[in-house]
């Protein structure tokens, strides 16, 4: 078997382990492959094994292994941070924006997304670490702000998305999920049943928290420089 293959096969059984091991039902968390910095080629790999999700950070980079790509059925999920002029080529050219971290980006996404198409899903990026230098809604600014992008009609509002500041120990790397999928809970909105939690370093804690999506990078397709 392909070095890829075994790479995927391998990431989706601890997976499907983390998942028993939560008491968890089997195939609740997906897996997106994350492939950002790295070239087409290692994308048809990863598509030869089976895989069909890919997540992309940089939008210039996306489009062109998009174009490469065209024939292959992919469903690309945009996870980088959004500024205003990128808003419409996203709204264009992918299935999935998980970095949705301001009211204004989800308007623009909104009556940028063409009416031919089904509505772009959308996550809410949530600042869960209060890192003054990350983006993302406050715990406090995500009730209001799922009210006003539920009204968005060319979106679908999915769920959320977290980046918490890395930690080792496990008991560390689950509190924040923990606190962020207890407030999504408490909002009552049966809809919201998207969270994109954990990356390659903290995969079993994110899913011992409710994850839906992972997104893994590293552990599928090495280090990256960025
Ligand atoms: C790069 C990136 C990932 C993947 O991280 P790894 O540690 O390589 O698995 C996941 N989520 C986001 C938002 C990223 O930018």
């Amino acid at each position: 078997m392909a070095l890829q293959a075994k790479k995927i096969d391998k990431i989706n059984a601890d997976i499907r382990q983390a998942e028993a091991d939560a008491g968890r039902d089997a195939c609740s968390v997906q897996l997106l492959a994350v492939s950002k910095t790295k070239p087409a080629a290692d994308i048809i790999k990863a598509y030869q094994a089976g895989q069909r999700q890919f997540g992309e950070s940089y939008l210039q980079e996306a489009l062109l292994k998009q174009k490469e790509l065209s024939c292959y059925q992919i469903c690309w999920h945009f996870i980088g941070p959004i500024q205003s002029n990128k808003t419409r080529q996203i709204a264009a050219h992918f299935n999935w924006v998980h970095s949705v971290d301001r009211i204004k980006i989800a308007k623009r996404l909104n009556e940028q997304r063409a009416a031919n198409l089904p509505p772009l899903n959308v996550c809410l990026q949530v600042n869960i670490s209060n890192e003054p230098s990350k983006s993302g809604f406050q715990l406090d600014e995500l009730a209001d702000a799922v009210e006003q992008v539920s009204k968005l009609t060319n979106l679908k509002l999915r769920g959320v998305m977290a980046i918490p500041q890395p930690a080792t120990d496990y008991k560390q790397q689950c509190k924040p999920y923990h606190l962020l999928y207890q407030a999504i809970k408490h909002l009552n909105k049966p809809e919201l049943n998207t969270f994109s939690f954990g990356m390659s370093g903290d995969l079993r804690a994110a899913i011992a928290e409710g994850s839906t999506i992972v997104r893994v990078g590293t552990a599928l397709f090495g280090s990256r420089s960025d």
